[in-house]
């Protein structure tokens, strides 16, 4: 799915500078590194602030705690996104209230979304799935009218940009807080874990770096309960290096993507990704939908000639056992549906031009076509 191997060989010198520069400087925890990735990852996606963090489902959750809910509160999630959105809503006893997903962008549905909100709805994390921003305008009508906070789940979205008639900004700080993973396999990954979260609100900003520092502002000096989540200093080092490549692999992303779509768009089985003309894309993951049952027979068929394939996810939120319990009315048909027919090939700015011609001629096949 993504080619790990192939761009450290690629990025070799860079990275190994970079991980020397650590370990020469012996700053291992919140050195020089960070700061200095927190400031460039600032200035690309024009933020008044980054805060780096451990992960990001601790981004999450920092943004949350920052929140200052209370117990019941509920919380909007998409029930079609990765489990992390929900778990930490649930683990600060907030209520996460899922929402049903729109079946052309996999985001969450606004009209579903509306209908979900009672007096007791506190904050929206809408999803930016597999690389492009959620309905973010009707998202912010709401949320004010409503008085509702709006945490940016950004882990899949980064470097994305959202556009209306009037604004062009990056996803992430549209909303109060943006969150995002550093996850190996995300657009901007690290070679191990990291997150952050972003935001434009100077308050919020010194409130989240208190929480993820133990609640302290002052060494030893504790105000409020916190966690420790930081950012490796090996990993900020490393990440700084990938941040100068991210808008070319991005561009890469996109590149492969069309390719794709131009490929595989009149197979009549199958529906190619849908571009939404407020958000450039920047492709996290290429995730089609396969029509008539065939989705499983297809990865099968493509996993029988060595091309991994991915169910980007195969069970709604509400239905997990964990989750099960407090929802047991729940069905929403759209995420239902995406369930039983979202498949995305292999998606990453590595990928060499035999690969992506084997993989078109392999679905191609499957479909006779
Ligand atoms: C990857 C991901 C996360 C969690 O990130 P981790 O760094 O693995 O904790 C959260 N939300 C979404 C949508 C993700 O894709």
């Amino acid at each position: 799915m993504v080619d790990l191997q192939g761009q450290y060989k690629k990025l070799k010198s860079e990275i190994d500078a970079a991980v020397h520069l650590t370990l020469d400087s012996s700053q291992y925890i919140n050195g020089q590194q960070v700061s200095t990735f927190e400031n460039k990852l600032a200035k690309f996606i024009d933020a008044n602030h980054v805060i780096g963090c451990a992960n990001g489902t601790d981004a999450l959750q920092i943004a949350l705690m920052a929140l200052d809910l209370k117990p019941g509160d509920e919380v909007i999630v998409p029930s079609f996104t990765y489990v992390a959105t929900a778990e930490v809503i649930a683990l600060l006893g907030l209520t996460p209230i899922m929402v049903d997903a729109d079946y052309d962008t996999f985001n969450i549905d606004i009209t579903a979304l509306k209908k979900s909100i009672t007096p007791n709805t506190k904050a929206i994390i809408p999803v930016h799935l597999f690389g492009q921003a959620c309905a973010m305008a009707e998202l912010l009508a709401i949320a004010k009218d409503n008085n509702l906070f709006i945490i940016e789940d950004n882990a899949q979205s980064i470097g994305a940009d959202y556009s209306d008639d009037k604004t062009k900004i990056k996803t992430g700080l549209i909303g109060d807080i943006g969150t995002t993973s550093f996850y190996p396999s995300k657009n901007l990954g690290a070679y191990g874990d990291g997150g952050a979260l972003t935001t434009n609100d100077d308050k919020l900003a010194e409130k989240i770096r208190r929480i993820a520092n133990h609640g302290q502002n002052k060494k030893y000096h504790h105000s409020m309960v916190g966690v420790n989540s930081r950012l490796d200093s090996i990993q900020a080092g490393i990440l700084s290096v990938k941040l100068d490549h991210l808008e070319t692999f991005n561009q890469k992303r996109y590149d492969l993507a069309q390719f794709y779509n131009i490929e595989l768009a009149s197979i009549k089985e199958i529906i190619i990704p849908k571009e939404d003309k407020n958000s450039t894309h920047v492709y996290h993951q290429y995730t089609l939908k396969v029509l008539n049952n065939k989705r499983d027979d297809l990865k099968t068929y493509l996993q029988s000639y060595d091309i991994p394939s991915m169910i980007y996810y195969p069970i709604p939120l509400y239905k997990q056992e964990a989750y099960r319990r407090n929802n047991e009315n729940v069905f929403h048909p759209v995420t239902e549906q995406l369930c039983k027919e979202v498949l995305s090939l292999p998606m990453h700015p590595d990928m060499r031009e035999d690969q992506r011609n084997y993989i078109v001629q392999k679905v191609k096949e499957f479909f006779e076509y």
